[in-house]
């Protein structure tokens, strides 16, 4: 029994350190001289000792993140006199930055021989269920990958507004200021905000939901009739926001802005919208100036009977917005 506990221990800590200290020279300590190493999968392939070791090194500089384990359950079965079979259920977790986590629940079964009151793991594999099996690599470097991918679908789903899935206020605030930080002199971007009109109406005519359906519709057929480089994103419960990257000539985004209640007038059953546009004039805009500005325009949009597009004039109200 009481090896049953020493052995357990010793794995705990090999796991600790595979897992979350990821220190190749410590690792090395725990693994005899003969391991036989198994990989999982379709494709699994055997690899030595040194390998491990190698790539174990390039993970610490491929894929630097922090990890750490929980385990669920361990099974310790002993084989004969000096050798013990375990099968460990654990998550093994991931953080990113921004508090992202993910969890990959994984199998290690190890084992694992006792000579002289040492022990040393002979036989290690690990699986991931539900992984990819293709990766002819030992689990760390596949497992990267899978979370890479889950990474960039969720980095993706805190930068979307959930309802319509265009841009949220913070990532398209933070998209523009780096464009117009990054902005050569004489190149025109616009910005516009969209208002629905009388969009409480809306609600209280055809209901919440139907007001929701046209949200999203109207971000749909945005998005569909500006350009990929064009920000689309959704600032306010009834409001959105086009940035036209090199937008070309004033003319022109006119046309869009008139273009853009064009596909109200015909895509949504009377309900209209206003355009407040501001346009970069020079090297030292940044978003707040040109926000406050189309916002202006907006605001005299709505003044003005609403159902229109209106460019911004030079002047800033209601004055202390
Ligand atoms: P105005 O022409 O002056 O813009 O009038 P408005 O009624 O559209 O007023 P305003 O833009 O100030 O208010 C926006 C309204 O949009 C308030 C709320 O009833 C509605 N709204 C905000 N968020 C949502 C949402 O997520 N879903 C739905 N269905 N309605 C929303
Ligand atoms: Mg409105």
């Amino acid at each position: 029994m009481q090896d049953y506990i020493n052995v357990k221990a010793f794995f705990d800590k090999y796991i600790k350190e595979y897992a979350e200290n990821r220190d190749p020279d410590s690792i090395n300590q725990y693994y005899s001289d003969d391991i036989f190493f198994n990989g999982t999968g379709a494709n699994e392939r055997t690899i030595g000792r040194e390998d491990t070791i190698a790539l174990i090194r390039k993970e610490s500089i491929v894929d630097p993140y922090h990890y750490s384990v929980e385990q669920h359950n361990i099974d310790i079965k002993q084989l004969c006199g000096q050798l013990y079979y375990l099968v460990g259920y654990y998550d093994i977790i991931r953080f990113f930055q921004e508090d992202i986590e993910v969890r990959m629940p994984t199998v290690i079964s190890a084992v694992i021989r006792e000579a002289e009151g040492e022990f040393s793991i002979i036989a290690i594999h690990s699986q991931i269920p539900a992984t990819n099996q293709d990766s002819e690599e030992f689990y760390p470097v596949r497992f990267s990958e899978e979370i890479s991918k889950e990474q960039a679908m969720l980095r993706e789903s805190i930068r979307k507004d959930p309802m319509t899935g265009v841009y949220n206020k913070v990532t398209a605030e933070a998209l523009i200021q780096q464009i117009l930080e990054n902005q050569h002199s004489n190149t025109l971007h616009a910005l516009m905000i969209i208002d629905i009109d009388n969009f409480k109406k809306v609600n209280d005519e055809r209901g919440h939901l139907i007001g929701d359906q046209m949200l999203i519709k109207i971000a749909e057929i945005i998005e569909r009739n500006f350009r990929k480089q064009d920000i689309v994103a959704r600032v306010g419960g009834d409001e959105f926001i086009i940035f036209m990257q090199s937008a070309g000539s004033i003319d022109m985004i006119a046309q869009k802005a008139e273009s853009v209640c064009d596909i109200f007038r015909d895509n949504l059953d009377r309900v209209t919208c206003s355009v407040g546009i501001a346009v970069t004039d020079t090297d030292d805009s940044n978003y707040r100036k040109i926000f406050k500005e189309a916002d202006a325009a907006l605001y005299d949009a709505k003044s003005r009977g609403r159902n229109m597009h209106v460019f911004y004039s030079g002047q800033v109200f209601p004055a202390d917005k």
